[in-house]
Parts: structure tokens; C-alpha cells; sequence
């Protein structure tokens, strides 16, 4: 099968409100202008460096995505471009990011990254300190992000009862941040959530994003 086969396959069974992240990271620029090609606009990578080698390179109508994890000295270099950063783990990247935003006269959206899974591997903010950051941020502080919502990354398993429970627990921590403190704004309104092996669990858990690598573009090598 090719990309555009899998692509299309995945197209047809994901709900159409629920948007398609192709992760490419690794992935040969040819491989990703197929999918392009196919007609899909949004991408991710998980490492500064890859993405802003392959960036140039590709068409500009592109809407990038950072997924991984960001060292602050980095974000500089992603600012002028980024369309949305998942991975928003701690108060001072938010801070940073901000910073940045401003230096470019822009408004970079972002989601903070919850840590949902019990392997201690996982990055990601405690629901404690995502709810006083969105606190802090509802009342008026860093006005060049704006925070569009949550992402998270499930156990590593093959539980998938495990999984389902740590994609209701982000779904219900998420509507309760939506209804209790962004007081039903529509701004607030996307959950990254399901990669390859789960995202099919983390859609019916309620994700409005999926991040897919190796089901769009084979395994990774
Ligand atoms: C690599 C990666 C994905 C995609 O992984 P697949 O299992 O290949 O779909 C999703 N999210 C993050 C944060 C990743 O680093």
C-alpha cells in the first residue's frame, strides 16, 4: 500500500471532526510530499532540529506542528512558523513561548501536555499544575499563546483498559477545565490525544486530534 492508500483508508474511518496529525518524523521528504500530494496540509515532528531542516524544503501552505519535547533555547527557532505546540509541559516553556510570540507579533497556540501514563518516562504536567497555570492564563497573563487545550500520551501497553481509563481521565479533566475555568470558550477546544496502536480507543475517549507516524508512513526505521 502506498501513503496516499493509508491515508485514505485512515480518512475514511476518523471522524471528520477529528483532525489528522501526520507525525513524520524520520520520514524522507519524498515520503512526506506524498502524503501532501494526497492533499493533507498538517504535520508534526517531535525535534526542533528535523523540523526546521525539513521545513524550508516543503511546501509553505504546510501547518506544522511540534510534538515533542522543547527546550526552551529552541523555541526561538520555531516561533516565526509554528501553527500549534502539543507539548507544553511546564510553566516557564509557556512563559518562553510567549516571549517569543511577541518578538514576532504573533499569537502561537498551544496545548499543555498532561502526564496521563504511569510509566515515569512520559513528559507532561501534573492536572494540578495545568489547572493553576489555565488559571493564571485566564486572567490575562501570557497574551501571545493562546491555549487551545490538552494533549496526552497513554501507557506504553497492551492494557487497553489502562489506556482507555488514562484517555477518559484527560477527557474529563479536560471538560472540567472547559466548563469551570475557560467558561465554555470555544477557544478551548482541542485534545490531542492517540498515536498509531491507540488512537481509534482515544476518538471514542472523546480526541478532537491524532497524531499518527507509523500507520500513514510504515515503521519507522
Ligand atoms: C512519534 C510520535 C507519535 C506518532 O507515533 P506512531 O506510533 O508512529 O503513530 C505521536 N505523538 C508523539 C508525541 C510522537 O513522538
Amino acid at each position: 500500500m502506498t501513503i496516499a492508500d493509508r491515508l485514505a483508508g485512515i480518512k475514511a474511518k476518523v471522524p471528520p471532526h477529528v483532525k489528522i496529525i501526520a507525525v513524520t518524523k524520520t520520514q524522507s521528504l519524498p515520503a512526506i510530499l506524498e502524503a501532501y500530494q494526497a492533499g493533507h496540509r498538517l504535520f508534526a515532528e517531535n525535534r526542533v532540529q528535523e523540523m526546521i531542516e525539513k521545513q524550508p524544503l516543503l511546501p509553505a501552505d504546510i501547518e506544522w506542528h511540534f510534538i515533542g519535547h522543547l527546550q526552551t533555547n529552541k523555541v526561538k527557532f520555531i516561533a516565526p512558523f509554528i501553527r500549534l505546540i502539543h507539548s507544553v509541559d511546564r510553566r516557564e516553556l509557556l512563559r518562553v513561548i510567549d516571549r517569543e510570540a511577541e518578538k514576532h507579533q504573533r499569537v502561537i497556540p498551544c496545548l499543555l501536555q498532561i502526564r496521563i501514563a504511569r510509566e515515569a518516562t512520559k513528559f507532561g504536567m501534573s492536572a494540578e499544575d495545568a489547572l493553576a497555570l489555565c488559571h493564571e492564563y485566564c486572567d490575562g497573563h501570557f497574551r501571545n499563546v493562546q491555549v487551545r487545550g490538552l494533549m496526552g500520551m497513554a501507557t506504553f501497553t497492551e492494557d487497553s483498559e489502562q489506556v482507555r481509563q488514562e484517555f477518559a481521565f484527560l477527557a474529563s479533566f479536560f471538560n472540567r477545565l472547559r466548563n469551570d475555568v475557560f467558561h465554555g470558550a470555544e477557544t478551548f477546544c482541542e485534545l490531542s490525544m492517540g498515536m498509531s496502536g491507540d488512537y481509534e480507543l482515544a476518538i471514542r475517549e472523546g480526541a478532537t486530534m491524532v497524531r499518527l507516524g507509523s500507520v500513514i508512513f510504515g515503521e519507522r526505521k
